[in-house]
């Protein structure tokens, strides 16, 4: 396989140019082709000489790849499906609002953690995401222009590619890269003891926890990941941080009617998050296939919320985005894996 370019972080790129002879400021040339003006060929960085351009092009690719399939909903959600250096696929979600365009992007082709809940989980693991991956999802995109943030909450549990997704967010973040503000970044996880500590304290990206369960029994029989990390653990380890400048820290809740929408759950949720600067997002569950769960009605995640909002706890109600191209919360699958 030829190496991409995209996906190379500076220090990587000076190291690939010298050895091949050329001086070192050609790497913030291509750098800034790649990252700031999206380039998607040698052809177009008119600033670095023509035989320079050939030697790259001997050795490298610039790394963009087009999707494989692109489908909108009928609320403007898009869903792409884009191919892997490996040769697997994973989706990527676009959803615009009216001042606001955020971008879903998967980390992992499917997940370990096997959530019961959720599609992705029930695909089982295929493979990390390279850093060449994880960003081509975001600059091919159409509507790479509109974006106004960037949430890891694709298939696959960011932190379980640590490494690689760090590199993506060093590249979107920093000078030589796409300059974008950590604060347009969230990375949602389900509280991965190996590197939840690390990433609080080596990122300035926004956190999001995938909570669902308040209580131990019923996390551990719809999370198998609560087993090795409980989320008394976790909320007591993210209690040791400041959360009230500007990152923020929330709690993703998924409402199953019957399961965790009474407010026994809501109670619970209060003590636990009760020495805590964060906010809970309420989200509808969206039903996938043999599994005997459904969505909370409206009603009752309502009153949901006014509990929690009562006793202190933020709480806001996510909409549902393009539930019609299966690339709502907890659909994602790759089904075309040719
Ligand atoms: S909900 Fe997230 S962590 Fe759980 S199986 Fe699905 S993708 Fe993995």
């Amino acid at each position: 396989m030829v190496k991409a370019l995209l996906g190379l972080t500076i220090a990587q790129l000076q190291q690939e140019v010298t050895e091949l002879g050329m001086p070192r400021f050609t790497a913030g040339q291509i750098a800034q082709w790649i990252y700031q003006k999206g380039a998607t060929t040698f052809d177009e960085m008119t600033n670095i000489s023509k035989r320079h351009r050939e030697l790259l092009a001997d050795k490298f690719v610039v790394g963009r790849v087009p999707a494989k399939e692109v489908h909108t909903s009928k609320d403007g959600t898009v869903k792409y499906l884009f191919p892997t250096e490996d040769g697997q696929a994973v989706e990527t979600v676009f959803i615009p609002e009216k001042d606001r365009a955020t971008l879903c992007v998967s980390s992992q082709v499917g997940c370990k953690m096997n959530c019961l809940f959720c599609q992705t989980g029930k695909q089982g693991f295929h493979g990390n995401l390279t850093v060449t991956d994880i960003l081509n999802q975001i600059y091919s995109i159409d509507d790479v222009d509109r974006l106004t943030n960037i949430v890891f909450m694709g298939q696959g549990e960011p932190l379980d590619n640590y490494d690689n997704l760090n590199t993506a967010i060093e590249i979107l973040t920093t000078d030589y890269g796409w300059a974008w503000s950590p604060k347009r970044i969230t990375v949602s996880t389900v509280g991965l003891k190996k590197n939840l500590k690390r990433f609080v304290e080596e990122s300035e990206c926004h956190l999001a926890v995938s909570m669902h369960f308040p209580f131990h029994e019923t996390r551990e029989q719809y999370m198998p990941a609560e087993r090795q990390y409980g989320i008394e653990e976790i909320v007591e380890l993210l209690s040791q941080y400041d959360w009230s400048h500007q990152r923020r820290l929330s709690f993703e809740y998924t409402m199953f009617d019957g399961v965790n929408d009474s407010l026994v759950y809501a109670k619970e949720i209060v003590r636990l998050l009760k020495n805590l600067d964060c906010r809970v997002n309420l989200i509808r569950y969206h039903q996938i296939p043999e599994v005997p769960l459904s969505d909370s009605p409206l009603p009752k995640m309502t009153a949901f919320r006014d509990y929690l909002t009562k006793h202190g706890v933020y709480t806001t109600i996510r909409t549902s985005r393009g539930q019609d191209i299966e690339a709502a919360c907890g659909m994602l699958i790759t089904k075309d894996k040719n």
